[in-house]
């Protein structure tokens, strides 16, 4: 296998999590394993956000968003007027703020990370990589060549839903090792395999979230979205809407609904991999994902999720002046 450069890049495959259908807001749409209606699932990385500490990230996007205004300071000129707390300004002042970072380069580290994900895929498929692709791309691309020989790739990009968490997601690749497993002899075989692309400090704050995404993914059912075919849904489009809509209410059968899942099989769930491909940086790092931990996190974030939606917690106390004078009160 070489790092030969070459000119036609070969043409991605449709990603699952275009294909999956999807609601308004981007959330998969899927038939329950015990039949019903289409439901609506959470994201595996927004699942698991509650448990992360987001201040790190936050504030980086206060500085670019900061940076990006200093750049363009037309943006500020279209905040004129704009009312923070009306449904309306809170919108155009949220694109603005997104646009401001942008501007300063925030959504060139994203690009960058797709990027870096399809370069790793020509390695993994032994071909050339595409034209254009930098010196330092280059080596980080040996880099990853090195570091992943022990890794036999198996698949990539499958859609797998864990009902139990209402939690659907797409992993990037599955992998048998050359290289005894942590969990030894009780080890099936397959891991599962992500490949992060963030800087230097990815690895430092995401050590909660990493492996509790993988310990998701390895506890998933593969989903078929295609036995229950959806509509392509076009805004606007009275037919189409319609049709989305009637798909929407389709009841199906506990026994319907099972053709779409398959086990994932022999995949370990105690330890996943990350592949480490810093954006900023030449080198590719290997980290073992404890993935009991990331369980025991992901079933915590659960909880955590039901707390927030519990009510009941502040009940509005109301007071009513008698006509004594006197006052009681009464809880509505
Ligand atoms: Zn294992």
């Amino acid at each position: 296998m070489s790092l030969n450069l070459r000119e036609i890049p070969a043409k991605a495959a449709v990603h699952p999590n275009d294909s999956v259908p999807r609601d308004g807001r981007g959330s998969p749409l899927i038939i329950p394993p015990d039949g019903g209606k289409p439901m609506v699932l959470t994201r595996t990385t927004t699942f698991i956000d509650c448990i992360e500490d987001k201040s790190a990230l936050s504030t980086w996007k206060q500085r670019m968003t900061l940076l990006g205004a200093a750049e363009q300071p037309s943006i500020l000129g279209e905040t004129e007027g704009l009312n923070p707390s009306s449904p309306e300004g809170k919108r155009k002042l949220n694109a603005l703020a997104e646009r401001a970072a942008d501007v300063a380069g925030a959504s060139k580290a994203s690009a960058q990370g797709t990027h870096l994900h399809t370069l790793s895929e020509y390695v993994d498929r032994g071909e050339p990589l595409p034209q254009g692709t930098t010196p330092e791309e280059v080596e980080l691309m040996a880099s990853y060549m090195i570091e992943t020989s022990g890794l036999h790739m198996i698949s990539a990009e499958q859609f797998v839903v864990v009902p139990e968490l209402g939690v659907g997601g797409t992993f990037d690749r599955t992998a048998e090792l050359d290289f005894p497993c942590r969990s030894g002899d009780a080890c099936p075989g397959r891991h599962i395999v992500d490949l992060k692309t963030g800087g230097e400090t990815a690895i430092d704050y995401g050590k909660i979230k990493m492996p509790a995404q993988l310990a998701i993914y390895s506890r998933g059912q593969k989903y078929d979205h295609t036995v229950f075919p959806a509509p392509t849904r076009i805004r606007g489009d009275k037919e189409s809407e319609k049709a989305w809509a009637k798909w929407r209410k389709t009841e199906v059968s506990a026994e319907e609904a099972a053709k779409a899942y398959e086990p994932l099989g022999d995949i370990c769930q105690d330890w996943g991999i990350i592949i480490h491909l810093p954006q900023d940086g030449t080198e590719c790092n290997l980290y073992w994902a404890d993935l009991r931990q990331g369980w025991d996190d992901a079933l915590f974030a659960l909880d955590i999720r039901a707390r927030r939606a519990r009510k009941g917690g502040l009940i509005r106390l109301v007071s009513q002046v008698t006509r004594e004078g006197s006052s009681s009160s009464t809880p509505v």
